[in-house]
């Protein structure tokens, strides 16, 4: 059984030496399907339940959505990305930082990883970038 929870979080990149506009500092509002597959639970509170939705929304909201939501995701590795997260940190704004070129297709296997890390039995991501463009990971149960 899989239920689905849809999570919705602003940020800001960029993808410096992008060969197109994305090259360019711009922001997305990012849609984030996560996916939990497990058996029914069986009697008490949560009888019929794969996992309380409220349970899920609480991991995702601490992994993923609050470092997420309005701040610069750079990739450390980065030269010219690390220099304006320097200088929005010096500000006193909000950065976050990964280890890999912020694409949806990164991120979408970082979020799997963190997720599963804080010990929920997550099996598929799905990250939308624009309404049209999405990256998706799932692992074969
Ligand atoms: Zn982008």
């Amino acid at each position: 059984m899989k239920i689905t929870k849809i999570f919705t979080f602003d940020s800001s990149h960029m993808l410096d030496g992008h060969d197109g506009k994305c090259k360019n500092l711009h922001g997305h509002t990012y849609k984030l399907e996560v996916t939990v597959s497990d058996g029914l639970i069986s009697g008490g509170a949560k009888d019929g339940m794969v996992m309380d939705f409220s349970d899920l929304k609480t991991i995702v909201k601490q992994e993923i959505i609050e470092p997420f939501d309005h701040a610069f995701i750079y990739h450390g590795g980065n030269e010219r990305e690390s220099k304006i997260a320097a200088l929005l940190e010096s500000w006193q704004m909000k950065t976050m930082r990964l280890d890999i070129r912020t694409t949806a297709e990164n991120m979408v296997v970082y979020m799997y990883s963190r997720l599963k890390a804080a010990g929920l039995p997550v099996s598929g991501i799905k990250l939308w970038e624009t309404p049209t463009s999405c990256a998706e990971f799932e692992t074969s149960l």
